[in-house]
């Protein structure tokens, strides 16, 4: 088979290929590899990893060009059994220095807004979240991530979402949901109503909202977000747990 084609069918949870191994006889199989590698490891050995080991090769990975500016990986934080799921765009200054997202100013916002909704990244009377980004490494001047390298990290954050088994999940920002959704369209067409995630057998409906970053720019929007916030704790309460 077209490596090509082979990535394709594992990027759509089908892989990997089972192909007759023509030399050995008619009732071997072997699956047949994909080209395209993360951090050095085809995508499907990704999809197969536990939590630790997908933590080091994401410290480990050189996938893209971000890699050389980083100073650490931002993997994610929060519990791993968590209902919730929150995905953002890239690291900034501050996660690239602590290796945690969503810790500066527009992190700090992102807190008090899941705080209001009764979550939170740490226990302490909330229900648990857990955060991520569409891109581990911070890329130079917090420009937003290309296409290209959303497409190389997007085998870590699949399986994130698949580990964690989120009831729903919330993509902060045009960036997060363009990429998550394969979609252009615009944030205000985005925002209202639910969609859907597939990754590996399971369908999560997520909810698009405005990211923090933009609502410490224009204060008037966080009625939106708080409108969002209801409509994904509707959607949570009638999604049974995966
Ligand atoms: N913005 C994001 O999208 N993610 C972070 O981790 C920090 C800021």
């Amino acid at each position: 088979m077209d490596p090509r084609q082979a990535i394709l069918w594992n990027r759509l949870g089908l892989g990997p290929i089972w192909t007759e191994r023509q030399a050995h006889g008619a009732d071997q199989a072997v699956a047949e590899e994909p080209s395209l590698e993360t951090a050095g490891r085809p995508e499907h050995a990704v999809a197969r990893m536990g939590w630790d080991e997908l933590e080091r090769v994401v410290a480990a990975c050189t996938a893209c060009g971000l890699c050389k500016g980083r100073t650490r990986t931002v993997f994610g934080v929060g519990s791993h059994v968590s209902e919730w799921m929150v995905i953002g765009e890239a690291p900034g200054a501050e996660e690239d220095l602590r290796g945690e997202p969503f810790v500066g100013q527009a992190g700090r916002l992102l807190d008090s807004i899941l705080g209001a909704a009764g979550l939170g990244r740490t226990a302490g009377g909330h229900s648990a979240v857990y955060i991520a980004n569409v891109v581990k490494c911070r890329p130079p001047g917090n420009r937003n991530p290309e296409p290209e390298e959303a497409a190389r990290c997007e085998p870590f954050l699949r399986r994130q979402i698949e580990l964690v088994r989120p009831r729903v999940i919330l993509l902060m920002g045009r960036v997060a949901a363009q990429a998550m959704l394969g979609t252009d369209a615009s944030i205000a067409s985005l925002r209202g109503h639910a969609h859907r995630i597939d990754v590996a057998g399971l369908s999560v409906p997520v909810i698009v909202t405005y990211h923090p970053a933009y609502l410490l720019r224009n204060l008037a929007d966080k009625a939106k977000v708080w409108a969002d916030m209801c409509l994904a704790r509707e959607v949570f309460d009638r999604t049974p747990t995966a």
